[in-house]
């Protein structure tokens, strides 16, 4: 074993590379043995916290029954297995071995380039029909279907993740109140008994109008959202005369097709939903769809700016991170009062920056640069400016700002990490608003800070 090897966790006889990201009950993590590599979802132990186990359990339960190319399919489970952290502690931790969806979230790349074409559409709604036809024929529902549970296999596949809220759909409707409030059925955020397989309906829905558009129809379905009012109340003609308004420089985007099929997967009430069946039949269902050739050539060629390739991560040790320290100044300040003094001290540096390459990361919502984290701060805080905050918080001495903005109800902090290697991480938290809103706005910062970096 090298030297560099020696610094990764151990899990069993996995050997832990990289975090993939984070759930509501602990990291998953990218694991590798005998050259295979998986995804170990870990659950927090907290003591046997009944909550954590009983979820735990849950989602075990579901994908026990589960086996399908479009799922992220259980490998192995384990309640108690010996975990060596880095510092040769050893813990016991449970935890979900699941298949790696090397390509990660479809997410990443609509957030970033945008919607994709409707061929390609096409293809990805097809695979998570067909998904959704498996589970319902099993009698399982997942409730919480999002774009950041539609992961992408090494081929560009989709892969279904995250069946924490999965259930067996008895004959009773369920009553639990679940999901995420863009992609809730809204039978569920009125509190009324539902059908999962219904709902789950209403957010593929969600997610195709996403990957159509780019765009999120509605930012919820609770009464106050002024845009699913169009639905509920039965005036969506309104709503697709604003839609056509908004992309009227792609004139062929809303068709009278994709109306008919995006009306009847967000009908508010249960039982006018389109089935799964007419879903499958709809014409615009089965217009020209891409191949996966078509898919993997255009995904390639984006792949390397949404995400480090995996060997990146294996080469360096990207968990390390503490706050940087020698920014000192007073603690928090109002952006008013100083920013333009940071910025025109730090500006001076420019020119002596010898930072060339950024990398991102796969974790979400963060990426690595070169650069002068005193110069990487300034330009985020005169980036933001441009957005007009309502609130822009400096804590200096933490290289962290907090920001809000009311146009696009938008809360959220981003803070420079120190890496090894001399590398300064980014990383962005969402702490209110519409989660596509927040990674366009990464993506804008982003950008801005690489065009610095040429
Ligand atoms: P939670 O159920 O707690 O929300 P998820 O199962 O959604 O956790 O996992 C959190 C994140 O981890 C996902 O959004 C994804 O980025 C990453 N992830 C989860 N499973 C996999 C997998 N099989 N392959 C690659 N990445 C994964």
């Amino acid at each position: 074993m090298d030297q560099s090897q020696n610094k990764y966790k151990q899990y069993n006889d996995y050997q832990i590379i990289a975090t993939l990201g984070k759930g509501q009950f602990g990291l998953v993590k990218l694991g590798e043995r005998n050259g295979q590599r998986v995804a170990i979802k870990f659950f927090l132990r907290n003591d046997d916290n009944p909550y954590t186990i009983r979820m735990f359990a849950n989602e075990i339960n579901i994908l026990k029954q589960l086996d399908h190319p479009n799922i992220t399919n259980m490998i192995d489970f384990n309640q108690a297995f010996p975990y060596k952290k880095q510092n040769g502690k050893i813990e016991q931790q449970i935890c979900i071995i699941l298949e790696y969806a090397e390509n990660g979230e479809l997410y990443e790349y609509i957030a970033r380039f945008g919607k994709l074409n409707p061929e390609i559409c096409r293809f990805y709604f097809k695979q998570l029909l067909s998904v959704l036809i498996y589970i319902t024929n099993k009698g399982i529902c997942h409730r919480d279907l999002k774009l950041d549970n539609i992961l992408l296999d090494q081929q560009f596949n989709l892969k279904v993740a995250d069946f924490g809220l999965g259930k067996v759909q008895e004959a009773a409707l369920l009553k639990t109140y679940c999901g995420s409030q863009s992609y809730m059925a809204p039978e569920i955020t009125k509190n009324h008994e539902y059908n999962g397989n219904k709902a789950d309906i209403f957010s593929a829905g969600v997610i195709l109008f996403i990957l159509y558009t780019g765009s999120p129809p509605f930012e919820s379905t609770f009464a106050n959202d002024s845009l699913f009012q169009y639905f509920e109340n039965n005036r969506q003609n309104e709503f697709w005369i604003k839609q056509k308004r908004i992309y009227q420089k792609i004139p062929d985007l809303i068709t009278d097709d994709f109306i008919s099929l995006i009306n009847g997967m967000l009908a508010p009430n249960p039982n006018q939903r389109f089935t799964l069946d007419q879903c499958m039949q709809h014409p615009w269902t089965n217009g020209p769809t891409a191949t996966l050739e078509q898919i993997q050539n255009e995904f390639r060629q984006k792949k390397n700016i949404v995400q480090i390739q995996t060997q990146h991560q294996v080469n360096r040790n990207i968990d390390l991170q503490t706050p940087i320290g020698d920014f000192r100044c007073s603690s928090e300040q109002r952006i008013q009062k100083d920013y333009s003094d940071i910025i025109e001290k730090y500006q001076l540096t420019f020119a002596n920056r010898v930072l060339i390459k950024s990398i991102d990361i796969v974790l979400t919502n963060e990426f690595v640069l070169y650069q002068d984290p005193k110069i990487i701060f300034c330009q985020i805080i005169k980036k933001i400016m441009e957005f007009q905050p309502n609130e822009m918080k400096i804590h200096e001495s933490k290289y962290k700002i907090n920001v809000e903005i009311s146009d696009e109800n938008l809360k959220f902090s981003v803070q420079i990490l120190n890496c090894d290697n001399k590398m300064f991480k980014v990383k962005f938290i969402n702490q209110l608003g519409n989660y596509i809103q927040f990674k366009l706005m990464i993506s804008r910062i982003r950008d801005n800070l690489l065009q610095m970096n040429q």
